[in-house]
């Protein structure tokens, strides 16, 4: 029981008071209910107090003095519009008239009473006051459900969807207006219709009646989509099919609400579609999105991140340590850096930095990205874009590096560049330019303005401007090769250099010219230079001539050698600009100084230090080291202010020294010495080029001097030689005459005493006891005498071929013969002299001719083998060999004799040569060195060769050649004096 129900008010509607007090008491019973009552005792009092007191029921007697039952419900009713009081109807005698007058005129209940009993007025009160409450709740339910109905109603009517409702036979019940915008038809000619019976597609009414049944079926809500040709043109639709029960949980209708998604269809494939294509050019840029989560760490990236770093889709683990470790170490700096600021400052993040590929490469990311803060303020999430920028970043590091390379280039270079601006102010200058202007700055990075450079002419005037190159340059013209300019300018010092101006217009985009550069080369001293050098070639030019047109060696003389050499002296400090130049020339072979000369110091000064140092050794004036280098042809350079080189200081105020060798082919045979005015100073490559070339000319000149010094020595000794052997070929043509004359009458009478001795002997029978040993010894003596004078006979038979060999007089008498007989005879000979020696002979058969001089042929013989029998053991055998080769026949003596060494073997054929050391072991040691000489003449003057082959302690063989008798008529022999070159 409700609160408000514990509390009951009621109004007792009776005009007996005893009634009243009856139901009063029949109340008061009610244990569970507490009433307060009031009391009407006519109709009127009754429906004042209904409107006064909020009460729950009303006790109805139905006669009241004023007016019946009925009329006062029916005031009642007036009053209230609606039954909103519970009505009992009380009556003393009632019929069922009354009764059912009473319900009708809206009582609730009906009591008789005399029937009355507090129970039955407690139920009374209580069914009334439920049934109105019944009745009231049924009312609000119409009320709403009517509302509910109208709003339908209303939202159907008005919606753009197609909403209808079919019963179970799949006939429309209901369809809203918006279906005639599609089908064109009206309302009316669906309702109670199937979409088949009204002619619709049979694929669309297939479909709509599969899905209908099943929504019948099952109780389920179903979707489909399905096109339709409208009336606007084809449409797409979804429909949803809604099952509706009736109290039992059947479904009584389906009602459906189909909506046109063509525009959602589209946007949706153009969505799709501009999806792909930011994919595709995302991809293509390179261009990644990521998606951060800053609550949870948590970062999704699209698959064109990953693709970015070469990764495969769905690779990336999603965290924020994740991509962390991704970022190039070096460069995570660069990423939270900016990230902090862009939360703490609510702005847009944005950052470049390198991020590490898969395969291990590094590309340059720049990166963008938003945040969303919540309520607090705090960041929560933040979206962004990578995108690859690696190619830009490395064409403007290129760019970078392109332009501190140029600025380096620039700076460099040691040309002064001026980049000049339309007015032909400088505004850029190099370091070259700054130190030509006197300004400190200007770089390319820079931009000044200066005043034009200071141009002036021969006379030192200011140029006019149209000669200018800045003018010409500013014109269009290009200054290069022949058009550049030579100018001179005053600097701020007053001092004026000589520069030749190049240069180049610099165009704009419109060919129009927006300036200049402008390119000055310092030509001062190459201008000094140039002249100094022109007047040293020309000095050199004159020296060369004069030295070829010196005639013949006789005039070239020691003091002519010095005078050029003293000249070069002077040339080179010419050249060089320099102090003083000595010039030192070394003795042939050695490192003594022969001779010097010097310049440019005073005479006093000069003149003992070059006595001085005559006949040195440069060991003895220089250290080792430079000793070493001049050797080596590098050049020296030498403090002369220091010790050891101080005393041979020319001058005072003279530090520097450069040594430079005068080398012919490897030698050293002199050196220059220069003294540069400036210790500092570099010479230049033509200045040294020039230099060379004077040192050149001195090693010529010194060359010169020193051949023309030995030929004319040669020349002497020659001519001594050449006088001499004349002399000793008279001389010894002379004595051998001399010595011959005699000898052959010595011979003759030796001869004669002893073929008379040997007729004494073989007439005169015994000679006595006494006699005949005498007689013996004569003998002996006679024999040893003509020893002595054949011995003495064959020397001067070989001074005197020797003599004729020189004066190409060697006669021959050349015949036909036969070389085995006179080899044969030769031997035979020879046994006869030395029998202490056996000589065997090997020939060939027959006879071997020649074209030969029997006689001397055997001499060459008789020498070689009398040789063999000198050189030899006595006892060893001699052998002696004839045979042929080829066209000729070779002739050889062997011997086991000492043998000859390699190198004396070349020289045993040259006249007078003798090996020194050789012992003879039989016959007289007495030989000139002559026989082998002669014997080669001999030989070659008849066509033939000669030689030797000997090793050391084995013995050796002689041998000669000659042309056989066949070929006589190939021989170079054709005169008998062959004339043969000594
Ligand atoms: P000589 O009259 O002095 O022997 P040769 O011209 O005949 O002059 O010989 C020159 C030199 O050659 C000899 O002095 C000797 O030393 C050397 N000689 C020549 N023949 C022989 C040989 N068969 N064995 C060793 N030495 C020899």
């Amino acid at each position: 029981m409700s609160q408000s129900q514990q509390y009951r008010q009621i109004l007792i509607v009776d005009d007996s008071p005893e009634d009243c007090v009856t139901i009063r008491r029949y109340l008061s019973r009610d244990q569970s209910m507490l009433y307060t009552i009031h009391e009407a005792h006519d109709g009127k009092q009754g429906l004042s107090l209904c409107q006064e007191v909020a009460l729950d029921c009303v006790l109805l007697d139905y006669n009241l003095p004023d007016m019946n039952g009925v009329a006062f419900l029916d005031r009642l009713h007036t009053l209230f519009k609606q039954p909103l009081l519970p009505v009992v109807v009380l009556t003393g005698g009632g019929s069922e008239m009354i009764a059912v007058e009473s319900m009708k005129s809206g009582a609730l209940d009906y009591v008789l009473k005399k029937q009355l009993t507090p129970e039955l007025l407690r139920h009374s009160i209580t069914n009334a006051i439920e049934k109105m409450r019944m009745q009231q709740q049924v009312e609000a339910q119409h009320v709403e459900l009517m509302r509910q109905r109208h709003a339908f109603q209303t939202l159907a009517e008005n919606a753009s969807d197609i909403i209808s409702r079919y019963d179970p036979a799949l006939r429309h019940i209901y369809v809203n207006p918006a279906v005639t915008k599609i089908t064109g038809l009206p309302v009316e000619a669906f309702l109670n219709k199937t979409k088949c019976e009204m002619g619709f597609p049979e694929d669309f009414c297939a479909t709509w009646e599969k899905n209908l049944r099943e929504v019948f079926a099952t109780g389920k809500i179903t979707q489909i989509e399905f096109s339709y040709s409208s009336t606007i043109g084809l449409r797409i639709f979804q429909a949803k099919l809604t099952p509706e029960f009736d109290s039992a949980g059947q479904v009584i209708s389906v009602l459906s609400i189909s909506r046109d998604v063509t525009e959602l269809k589209e946007t949706e494939a153009a969505l799709r579609e501009s999806d792909e294509r930011l994919h595709l050019a995302f991809s293509a840029a390179s261009m990644g999105t990521w998606d951060w989560n800053i609550k949870t760490g948590k970062v999704f990236w699209s698959e064109d991140m990953e693709a970015l770093l070469g990764m495969a889709p769905g690779t990336f683990s999603g965290t924020y340590e994740a991509f962390c470790d991704l970022v190039h170490p070096d460069d995570l700096v660069r990423v939270t850096a900016p990230l902090q600021q862009a939360l703490q400052q609510k702005s847009l993040y944005q950052a470049d930095f390198r991020m590490l590929r898969v395969d291990g490469s590094v590309r340059w990311v720049t990166s963008r990205g938003h945040a969303f803060y919540d309520d607090d303020g705090q960041p929560v999430r933040m979206i962004g874009v990578d995108l690859d920028i690696t190619e830009r970043k490395q064409s403007e590091q290129q760019a970078t590096e392109r332009a501190s390379e140029l600025e380096a280039f620039f700076e460099a270079i040691g040309d002064g560049l001026f980049i000049l601006d339309t007015q032909g102010n400088p505004v850029r200058l190099n370091r070259a330019a700054r130190g030509l202007m006197g300004v400190k700055t200007g770089m390319l990075s820079e931009r000044l303005s200066i005043p034009p450079l200071p141009f002036v002419d021969e006379q030192g005037r200011p140029l006019p401007d149209e000669q200018r190159p800045e003018t010409r340059l500013l014109r269009g013209e290009h200054l290069a090769g022949p058009t550049a300019s030579d100018m001179r300018l005053r600097r701020a010092t007053g001092s004026e250099v000589e520069l030749s101006v190049t240069g180049t217009p610099l165009l704009t985009e419109d060919g129009e010219v927006g300036g200049a550069i402008m390119v000055t080369h310092d030509v001062t001293r190459r201008r000094r230079l140039e002249r100094r050098t022109h007047a040293a070639l020309d000095a050199l030019l004159m020296m060369a001539k004069s030295l070829i047109s010196t005639e013949g060696p006789s005039v070239q003389t020691e003091q002519t050698g010095r005078a050029v050499m003293q000249r070069l002296a002077e040339l080179t400090c010419r050249v060089l600009d320099c102090e003083g130049a000595l010039l030192f020339v070394l003795a042939p072979g050695t490192e003594r100084i022969e001779y010097s000369v010097g310049t440019g110091f005073d005479a006093s000064l000069l003149s003992p230090l070059l006595n001085r140092v005559q006949g040195m050794s440069l060991k003895d004036l220089f250290q080792i080291p430079a000793v070493r280098q001049l050797r080596e042809g590098g050049v020296v350079s030498l403090d002369v202010s220091q010790p050891p080189y101080h005393e041979y200081q020319l001058h005072p105020h003279l530090h520097r020294a450069i040594l430079a060798p005068l080398c012919l082919h490897s030698d050293l045979i002199g050196m220059a010495i220069v003294y540069p005015m400036d210790v500092y100073h570099r010479y230049l490559t033509e200045e040294v080029t020039l230099v060379t070339a004077v040192g050149q000319l001195a090693v010529l000149v010194i060359e010169r001097e020193r051949l023309l010094r030995e030929r004319e020595e040669a020349r002497v000794r020659e001519l001594t030689a050449l006088e001499t052997t004349r002399r000793i070929d008279d001389f010894i043509g002379i004595v051998s005459h001399e010595l011959k004359s005699p000898l052959t009458a010595v011979r003759a009478n030796v001869q004669l005493a002893k073929r008379q001795l040997n007729r004494i002997l073989s007439y005169q029978g015994e000679p006595d006891g006494g006699a005949v040993p005498d007689i013996a010894t004569i003998g002996n003596f006679l024999e040893r005498a003509e020893r002595q004078i054949m011995t003495q006979t064959r020397l001067v038979n070989d001074l005197v071929d020797s003599t004729r060999v020189r004066m190409e007089k060697l006669d021959l008498q050349v015949t036909r013969c036969d070389l085995q007989k006179v080899v044969q005879e030769t031997i035979e000979d020879q046994r006869q002299a030395s029998l202490k020696h056996a000589i065997q002979f090997s020939g060939v058969e027959g006879e071997v001719f020649v074209w030969a001089d029997a006689q001397r042929v055997g001499q060459v013989i008789t020498n070689y083998l009398s040789n063999a029998i000198k050189y030899s053991d006595e006892d060893t055998m001699i052998t002696v060999r004839l045979e042929r080769c080829g066209s000729s026949v070779k002739v050889s003596v062997c011997d086991q004799g000492p043998g000859l060494p390699l190198d004396v073997q070349q020289h045993i054929w040259d006249r007078f040569y003798r090996v020194p050391g050789v012992e003879v072991k039989s016959g007289t040691g007495v030989g000139l060195g002559l026989g082998l000489h002669i014997c080669r003449t001999i030989i070659e003057r008849q066509g033939g060769t000669v030689g030797v082959s000997s090793t050391l302690n084995q013995g050796s063989t002689f041998w000669f050649t000659l042309p056989l008798y066949a070929n006589a008529n190939e021989l170079p022999l054709k005169e008998e004096h062959t004339p043969i070159p000594n």
